[in-house]
């Protein structure tokens, strides 16, 4: 059944009023790149570069990363991709970056933090991102994971300037991050939210335990809130910076509609899920979706604004 949705995509996010949101894959390497464009994603909205090295005792060298990341941007010829930098520690730890004794890993030193306890590792990752970038067609834009100051993501485009690389951005999944969005968008070019690890840190709720599955749950009214409040920082006076998501939350078909009314601009996924959304988002207009963000936001709780907004949806009632 996947396979027939795929053969079918025709690659774009368009509602009905033909107001257009373009969809991306999140993939983990150069496989996951090729499968990803021939289901249609219109770019990667997520290259996950840990994934390209998970087991690793070292440090990969310069010539080994290119080699990754060039892959990646093969595959998508002319098209947008967005590397994150590596995001060592909890659910995906690295040997040569993370420490496995940190008594809470979630809250430790973690994706971008780990450039003050092994300083070079990120310096030599964003050369080896231009290297392949020279090499290739693709749009490259560059994203750090778990910022959650200014400064950070300020020292992230500073680092980024350095290398050579213009289009740096931010992951937004630290709510302290959703709260200074305006702030941290005034020192890169876009954010695109982390829903899965926004979820799990404004719920204080573990992502991997089963139990807390029902706290877990991106459509719970805070974390709708926070993604609202990004939003709305992005487009502030003298802003104005486009802001996606890339969490599991964008594979959600009713809670794409919610995040395009949000005002998000692009969503990206893993690619099974591409037509599934396409074919949701074609029911709404950018309008209609606003009107089902605001129903979401009044509900008072994750169920009931699942609930609420998948009943006005023609296709998923
Ligand atoms: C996220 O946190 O939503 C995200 C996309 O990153 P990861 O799942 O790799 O932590
Ligand atoms: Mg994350």
């Amino acid at each position: 059944k996947n396979a027939e949705a795929l053969s079918v995509f025709d690659g774009n996010g368009v509602l009905a009023d033909g107001h257009l949101v373009p969809l991306l894959a999140n993939v983990g390497g150069g496989k996951d790149a090729v499968k990803a464009a021939a289901a249609g994603a219109q770019g990667v909205g997520l290259l996950r570069t840990e994934f390209c090295f998970l087991g690793r005792e070292t440090e990969p060298t310069i010539e080994e990363q290119v080699t990754e990341y060039k892959a990646v941007f093969d595959a998508f010829g002319s098209k947008k991709v967005v590397v994150r930098t590596l995001d060592a520690g909890a659910d995906k730890p690295l040997p040569f970056l993370t420490d496995a004794s940190e008594p809470n890993p979630a809250l430790g030193v973690r994706g971008y933090r780990t450039d003050t306890t092994s300083p070079g590792v990120l310096a030599r990752q964003l050369s080896a991102i231009a290297t392949a970038s020279e090499g290739s067609e693709a749009e490259v834009w560059v994203m750090a994971p778990m910022i959650s100051t200014p400064a950070e993501a300020g020292d992230f485009a500073a680092m980024c300037a350095e290398a050579g690389l213009s289009t740096p951005g931010v992951m937004v999944e630290v709510p302290s991050a959703a709260v200074s969005s305006e702030a941290i968008l005034g020192q890169v070019s876009f954010a695109s939210l982390g829903t899965n690890d926004l979820t799990q840190y404004t719920m204080a709720a573990d992502r991997q335990l089963g139990p807390l599955a029902a706290l877990n749950n991106p459509w719970q009214p805070a974390v709708l809130r926070l993604i609202q409040l990004t939003v709305e920082g992005s487009l502030a006076e003298g802003n104005n910076k486009p802001v996606g998501v890339c969490g599991e939350a964008a594979a959600d078909p009713a809670l794409a509609v919610v995040l395009v009314g949000l005002g998000v601009s692009t969503l990206s996924m893993s690619a099974r899920s591409l037509a599934a959304v396409a074919a949701v988002l074609k029911t709404v207009t950018l309008q209609r979706a606003g009107e089902l963000a605001k129903l979401a936001l009044a509900e008072p709780s994750a169920e009931s604004a699942r609930a609420a907004v998948r009943e006005a949806l023609p296709t998923l009632a």
